[in-house]
């Protein structure tokens, strides 16, 4: 977008002359752009299992009304479509109000150990179903990092549910923390790995794009919302922090968060906030 703008002679002593201005609105309407495909995707999703439903229930008052053995598969399918559109409701609300949140950095400090075993019982119902044991030996009582727990539960939850989702064949899912180095900066890695089917090198840099999914044919991937990555990469940009996907095809995938090392300001805030 080009301004021009006429500057006023002085007194009749100067000539007129224009300033031009010169805005680049790409940015702008690139922003814009990702806005409306946003809401429509999300439409889109939302009104899939809603056309499902609405199918149903007409063949349910129509020519299924007698047929009790094929009025219960119809409603058991109409529950898992009405579950499907409270997950997407859920991953939709909480992108959201991570968005919202993300330039307000967490203040607290979280235990990684600790978020890491609660997400662990949480989803050893799931690895059980799918014959897959969740390993995790921390070597150290506490891994401290500066961060939200409900947040950092709900990145290690989606990482870890996706490892036992997709790398199911794999009979274990390992997670693991580590301390070590990036450009001289101390930082903490705490990495989800799975001895799946791996991921495509083509997809790998698309993965926490909102929506986007490698394989929707796959009946696992169809659970999915396609906003779990998303989400984790959100929560970690307010940490600081970022995702690192290492993935073989055929071998399995891993998936880390690197955060970086507590700073001794950081353990000082702390210490007030806890005095406070
Ligand atoms: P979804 O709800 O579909 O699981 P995510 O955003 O969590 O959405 O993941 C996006 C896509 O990335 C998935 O649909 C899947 O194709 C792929 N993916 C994620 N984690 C893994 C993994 N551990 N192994 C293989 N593919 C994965």
């Amino acid at each position: 977008v080009v301004e021009i703008l006429p500057v006023p002679s002085y007194q009749g002593m100067l000539p007129t002359f224009f300033v031009v201005l010169f805005h680049d609105r790409t940015a702008e309407r690139r922003v814009e752009r990702m806005r409306s495909d946003f809401v429509a995707n999300a439409s889109h999703e939302l009104r899939t299992p809603l056309a499902s439903l609405s199918g149903f229930i007409e063949t349910l008052q129509g020519p299924a009304r007698d047929d009790p053995a094929a009025r219960d598969q119809f409603l058991a399918i109409m529950r898992e479509q009405a579950t499907r559109m409270s997950r997407l409701i859920d991953d939709l609300l909480s992108l959201s109000r991570i968005e919202m949140r993300r330039h307000v950095p967490p203040m607290a400090r979280a235990d990684l150990v600790s978020v890491i075993s609660k997400v662990r019982s949480q989803l050893k119902p799931l690895a059980d179903d799918l014959g897959l044991s969740l390993d995790f030996t921390p070597g150290e009582d506490t891994v401290q990092v500066v961060g939200d727990e409900d947040e950092l539960i709900q990145v290690f939850a989606n990482l870890i549910e996706n490892a036992c989702k997709y790398g199911a064949d794999g009979a274990r899912v390992e997670i693991f923390l580590n301390r070590t180095t990036e450009r001289g900066e101390a930082v903490i890695d705490a990495s989800v790995r799975d001895f799946g089917a791996g991921i495509p090198a083509e997809h790998v840099p698309r993965l926490t794009e909102r929506f986007y999914r490698v394989d929707v044919g796959n009946s696992r991937s169809k659970r999915g919302t396609g906003l779990g990555l998303s989400i984790v990469r959100n929560i970690l940009l307010r940490h600081r922090s970022r995702l690192i996907v290492d993935s073989v095809v055929g071998r399995g995938s891993t998936f880390t968060a690197r955060f970086p090392a507590p700073s001794e300001n950081d353990t000082q805030d702390q210490r007030m906030l806890e005095t406070s």
